[in-house]
């Protein structure tokens, strides 16, 4: 006998075979119990989960020699007719394939025949979706008033695309899909019928690989088990399916937790030269992200995991090892990430640089958090105030003398105000370097700000805060930088250079260079060009355009044509004959950009 795939040798025959969607069957069995049918149903859900399935049952159960009954017998003429896909009564038709009028129109004709030998003419539209509006409307008529014996059973995945009319006059039945416990339940049932060897792990990521499918997850099955024979190993499904190991997922994860960047390259080339699906393994890292998310949260975990094929205890080591702030800035980037590679002819760069990016990941003090600290900040200042005597200005920002002050950002912990001295935890020496490769590194990320962050200096370095100084006379090149845009620019050299996360401030104490400054740093630098001669032959003119410049309508030394009488008069004054001057290089408006290592913004 011909090799069955397992999809059709294992496709249920009877209600209860159907696995996980007790939730339709069981209504299905108590209509055919009680005798109350529907002219039309509709069975929504994803591929493979069993809508025809259930709908050639449907059909039996309703033609059955024994029948209408809820276990329909298999055995009789017309139940094998249904199951070999040759009863006259039972037609299915592909929505897709006969989707227009003329389609619908031969099935309308079909509709007033009566059945030729059944109990009931039943007609199975799969991909109903499919239909053109007019083959809709024209099957609208045949389900307002269909014919005492007639039966509609309709499946699709994509619901939305029915008309209200025709979802209205059908009894509508959404499949679920399939959890991981129902799949890997039915798939261990058909390895020990079939003799083939495999573990529940194995199992399991079969079951995760189908997405729900069971027709997906039997293929899988088939797919491997041509692959290898039995016994399956573990090691064959992962391979077979494109799963990458447990092992690189953990060391991923490790890498991303103890902020490893170098680690990433070498563990993706990994992934890459395994042949894993890379963005299998995005989803896989979020996976896990999620159910440690679950682990740290819940009160009951186990109910909420999804595990597959790794243990409650897998994941517990991270827990401690992080905080809930990284692992959703983690997760969320990661679906990011998931999202551009599905377009990019690169995703293995995507991925790389989303996980370096991701191993920066730092722990974000939560809102609650950060309230409560200006709550107490707020209350220390009530308390200063009060204490302060009342011929004192009540707030030291209402003083005249003291410079404005501004933050890219609000501080989270302590308001320096400007009156006080900032406390730098850096030397000047250090200060100065960092500046330098401060400078070196907006250069490269955005080369239009360096020419503004020039013009201040480094002030002072603290755990959280870097502070730049602003002339008070260049306002406008500090406030570029209260932009956060332009700001985060900085922070993010800075969280570069310094391995944390340090937010830029602005001042105007201790300011940089004056617009005199500027100034004079600009005419020192302006490149004093020489004029340098060119030989220059004016052209042979004819005698016509001689005489009329004899006649003196040419500016002498002009642009235009050099008439004789000026050439003569510039020999007098110059020394030089048959020679124009023109300075070879020009002071531009561009050398004043490159001066600044600027940019022409439109
Ligand atoms: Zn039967």
């Amino acid at each position: 006998m011909a090799y069955q795939v397992l999809s059709r040798k294992w496709r249920p025959q009877v209600f209860e075979d159907v696995v996980g969607q007790e939730h339709i069957t069981d209504v299905l069995k108590n209509s055919l119990e009680s005798g109350r049918l529907h002219h039309g149903y509709l069975f929504v859900g994803i591929r493979g989960i069993g809508k025809t399935t259930t709908a050639r049952i449907l059909a039996k159960a309703l033609n059955c020699e024994h029948g209408p009954t809820p276990q329909p017998c298999n055995q009789c003429e017309f139940c094998r007719e249904i199951t070999d896909g040759y009863s006259m009564d039972v037609e299915e038709v592909d929505g897709a394939s006969n989707r227009g009028v003329d389609e619908v129109r031969v099935l309308q004709e079909s509709v007033g025949y009566a059945p030729s030998r059944s109990r009931y003419k039943i007609f199975i539209i799969d991909e109903v979706h499919m239909l053109t509006t007019e083959a809709f409307n024209a099957l609208l008529k045949t389900l307002e008033e269909p014919p005492e014996n007639v039966v509609f059973i309709m499946a699709t995945t994509e619901p939305w695309k029915i008309p209200a009319t025709i979802l209205s006059r059908c009894q509508q039945f959404t499949f679920k899909n399939g959890s991981s416990e129902q799949l890997v339940g039915l798939l261990k049932k058909i390895t020990q019928h079939e003799q083939i060897s495999i573990s529940n792990r194995g199992l399991a990521l079969l079951a995760k690989s189908s997405g729900g499918s069971v027709r997906d997850a039997e293929n899988l099955l088939d797919q491997v088990h041509g692959f290898c024979g039995s016994p399956i190993e573990d090691a064959d499904v992962r391979y077979v399916l494109g799963i990458p190991e447990q092992t690189v997922l953990d060391e991923v994860l490790t890498a991303l937790f103890t902020h490893k960047t170098s680690h990433i390259f070498s563990l993706m080339e990994r992934v890459v030269s395994q042949g894993y699906n890379l963005r299998f393994f995005c989803m896989e890292l979020m996976e896990r992200i999620r159910n440690i998310v679950v682990l740290k949260l819940s009160k009951q975990p186990d109910r909420y995991l999804h595990l597959f094929d790794y243990t409650r205890d897998d994941l517990a080591r991270y827990e401690s090892r992080t905080t809930l702030s990284e692992l959703q800035q983690i997760y969320w980037r990661l679906d990011d990430t998931e999202r551009n590679m599905r377009f990019s002819p690169n995703p293995r760069y995507i991925l790389e640089m989303a996980l370096a990016g991701m191993t920066r990941v730092q722990n974000l003090a939560p809102m609650e958090e950060l309230y409560a600290q200006l709550q107490e900040i707020q209350a220390q200042l009530e308390r200063s105030e009060a204490s302060m005597p009342s011929s004192a200005p009540s707030c030291p920002s209402a003083s005249p003398s003291t410079p404005e002050m501004s933050h890219t950002a609000a501080p989270a912990s302590g308001m320096p105000t400007e009156s006080e001295p900032i406390e730098s935890i850096a030397s000047s020496d250090e200060l100065n370097r960092l500046w330098g490769q401060l400078l070196a590194g907006v250069r490269q990320t955005r080369p239009a700000l360096v020419s503004r962050l020039k013009i201040g200096r480094p002030v002072a370095l603290t755990q959280n805060e870097f502070t730049v100084g602003f002339d008070p006379t260049v306002h406008v090149s500090r406030e570029a930088f209260d932009n956060p845009k332009n700001a985060g620019v900085v922070e993010g050299v800075l969280l570069g250079l310094l391995g944390r996360p340090v937010k830029m401030v602005t001042t105007s104490q201790n300011g940089g260079m004056s617009v005199e400054s500027v100034r004079e740093q600009l005419e020192a630098n302006v490149p004093h060009h020489t004029i340098q001669a060119q030989e220059f032959t004016p052209p042979v003119k004819s005698s016509k355009s001689e005489r009329r410049a004899a006649g003196g309508s040419n500016g002498e030394g002009g642009s235009g044509r050099t008439g004789t009488k000026g050439v003569g008069k510039w020999q007098k004054q110059h020394g030089k004959s048959r020679h124009r001057y023109k300075p070879s290089v020009q002071v531009t408006v561009q050398d004043l950009v490159n001066l600044f290592e600027g940019t022409i913004e439109e």
